[in-house]
């Protein structure tokens, strides 16, 4: 009985596992969260001009991206503390690497890989902010 139980407790564990690399899986490609399957974005993140303008349905459910006027405005927050922590990260990393360099090091360090890391930035945060706040319905 006891053994029955566990494995009714991991069996459902691994479902669990299952669906949430399921639903990472399609936020690392940017999908649809309802259907995991329509692209969210019209062009690939590195289409310089246009890597940030999401489709307006899904293709696959007809999901709405946009669920009201102006809801990926409280997305910049996710880009600006993405933003910071690149800052951040890159400059601790420069001053362990170079051992405390001249600044103009600093600037070349920081602002290359946070300007390459724009069009990612941007397009996640709208991502993340659909698949926490957005209304995607029960289970997803
Ligand atoms: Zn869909």
């Amino acid at each position: 009985m006891k053994d029955l139980s566990q494995e009714i407790r991991s069996s459902n564990t691994h479902e669990a596992l299952g669906k949430d690399n399921k639903k990472l899986n399609a936020m690392l490609h940017c999908k649809c969260p309802v259907c995991k399957e329509g692209d969210m974005f019209k062009t690939s993140a590195l289409n310089m001009s246009k890597f940030n303008e999401l489709n307006k349905n899904c293709k696959e459910c007809g999901f709405d991206f946009m669920p009201e006027p102006g809801f990926y405005q409280i997305s910049m927050f996710f880009t600006y503390m993405v933003g910071v922590a690149i800052f951040v990260v890159f400059g601790f990393l420069t001053y362990l690497v170079f051992n405390d360099p001249p600044l103009w090091v600093y600037y070349v360090t920081i602002f290359i890989p946070t300007i390459l890391s724009t069009p990612w930035n941007l397009r996640y945060s709208k991502v993340v902010m659909l698949y926490f706040f957005g209304d995607i319905g029960e289970g997803q």
